[in-house]
């Protein structure tokens, strides 16, 4: 085999650039991105020439320079983040982006953000407003708080919260709720870049009122709650609650702050979940301060809460840390939004998707289930498709324990393996990422949303995701 021969027999540049199609592609996209792709493309052949010693792939690997070049071209102009079907059963699953915004609501947003907004414009005064002008009065409406603002998310707040009111200073908080939130990610480890020096009381399962009584000294700041999030420690355990804080804080002059994480608006006792205590109960119950995330069980955009008094709100909007957290355009909008909804709790379930999710009657979440296992069945896919109950799970570090009753399309592939189906279903042009157990692909139709039933049905007939390849 002669590689000098077939190094020169790959199209020149000048060649290439004569090429109709990668005219066509110039014309399509731009000549720096072809020229690019060109490059690229050519670089691999050359090395795929220096270590191969088949020579009809070699030229067929060049005779299919150019489509290559298109591939190449089309991927670089093709966006990477792009929507999946999350058949998971996780509601607000972080991976899949939390908490999914409602097509009525973007439609609203996209008509601010594409063109100009009083984000913090005055229009009364015409002059300087405040990004959080246009939901602190409604915050403070549903839950009881003086004021309210936002920022990027609940890690912010927390740090924002604590450099506000405890830098150079202490901040008591127990031992057993000192958690890691996922990605590495350590509430302790972000309290301490606030400035302020955590005093860890009691042990990892019990903390007493005393613990916290004994930690207080003069160089205290705040006494610090945190929800426990995504863990619970069950059996001998002991935590005190906000209400036995609050008059310990008083008796020394301190603001109690929760980190509620969550933050729910709503009794999700009232739809069969487990009590979860509200934002409002916190605030009835006295807390100074407390921050929750926006795209949790809230339903919202990606955000951190705050609310509480007004004395300790209007500190963390002067400090500078804010202006480095502040919330965007495309936040402030939605999170208007959503919280309006809440102003009636029937529309809330109705219209927040995450809400509607986690309430929806198990007989809707099955007729979607039958549905999506007809569609899969009429396209005679080699499989085994059978539909099933399982259990969703809430996610995103809320209600861990919980479990809500679903039904699922439960696949076994005939010809694959699970493995090689799952592997599959990813890497379609609308990835569907399922939940795999015992030898079973599971597509649970509680987070699959209707519209979405035939599209999934259509890419696994379509890409002949089951058959052996
Ligand atoms: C999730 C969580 C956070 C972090 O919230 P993000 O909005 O993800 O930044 C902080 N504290 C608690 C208790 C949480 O559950």
């Amino acid at each position: 085999m002669n590689k000098n021969l077939l190094y020169r027999s790959i199209p020149k540049v000048d060649v290439l650039l004569e090429d109709k199609a990668i005219q066509e592609m110039i014309a399509c996209y731009s000549r720096e991105t072809v020229m690019e792709a060109i490059h690229t493309e050519t670089d691999k052949l050359r090395k795929f020439i220096a270590a191969s010693s088949d020579e009809e792939e070699i030229k067929h690997r060049i005779e299919l320079l150019v489509p290559q070049i298109d591939c190449a071209v089309a991927d670089m102009h093709t966006p990477n983040m792009r929507m999946v079907v999350n058949g998971t059963g996780t509601i607000l699953h972080t991976n899949l982006g939390r908490a999914p915004i409602s097509d009525e609501h973007m439609k609203q947003v996209m008509a601010l953000v594409s063109g100009y907004s009083n984000l913090e414009y005055n229009l009364e005064a015409g002059k300087r407003g405040e990004r959080y002008s246009h939901f602190e009065k409604l915050l403070c409406k549903l839950t009881g708080a003086e004021a309210a603002m936002a920022v990027n998310n609940n890690a912010s707040s927390v740090l924002l919260i604590l450099s506000s009111l405890a830098k150079g200073g202490e901040v008591v908080v127990s031992r057993g709720e000192l958690i890691e939130i996922g990605g590495k990610f350590r509430i302790p480890d972000v309290m301490e870049q606030s400035g302020a020096a955590l005093v860890e009381v009691g042990t990892t399962n019990k903390t007493h009122y005393d613990d916290y009584e004994s930690a207080i000294t003069e160089n205290t700041k705040a006494l610090l709650k945190v929800h426990t999030s995504n863990y619970r420690i069950v059996g001998f355990t002991d935590s005190v609650t906000i209400d036995e804080l609050i008059p310990l804080a008083k008796e020394h002059d301190l603001p109690v702050v929760e980190d509620l994480g969550s933050g729910v608006l709503i009794d999700l006792a009232k739809y069969g979940l487990t009590h979860e205590p509200t934002v409002q109960e916190s605030i009835a119950k006295g807390a100074d301060v407390v921050c929750f995330s926006g795209d949790k069980l809230l339903g919202g955009p990606q955000a951190g809460i705050i609310i509480g008094k007004k004395k300790y709100i209007d500190m963390m909007k002067k400090n500078q840390l804010t202006r480095a957290l502040r919330i965007d355009k495309f936040t402030a909008a939605t999170l208007e939004l959503v919280l309006q909804e809440y102003l009636s709790e029937e529309k809330a379930v109705k219209n927040i998707p995450v809400l509607r999710m986690i309430t929806e009657p198990l007989a809707e979440v099955e007729k979607r289930a039958r549905l999506l296992a007809r569609k899969m069945r009429a396209a005679r896919l080699p499989a085994q498709i059978v539909v099933k109950p399982c259990e969703s799970q809430i996610g995103g570090g809320s209600l861990p324990l919980e479990r809500i009753p679903s039904m699922a399309v439960m696949i076994r592939p005939e010809k694959i393996s699970v493995t090689e189906l799952e592997e599959r279903m990813r890497c379609l042009p609308v990835p569907i990422i399922p939940r795999t157990a015992n030898d079973t692909i599971i597509l649970d139709a509680r987070t699959i949303k209707q519209r979405d039933i035939k599209l999934v049905a259509d890419q696994l007939k379509e890409y002949e995701v089951l058959e052996k390849r």
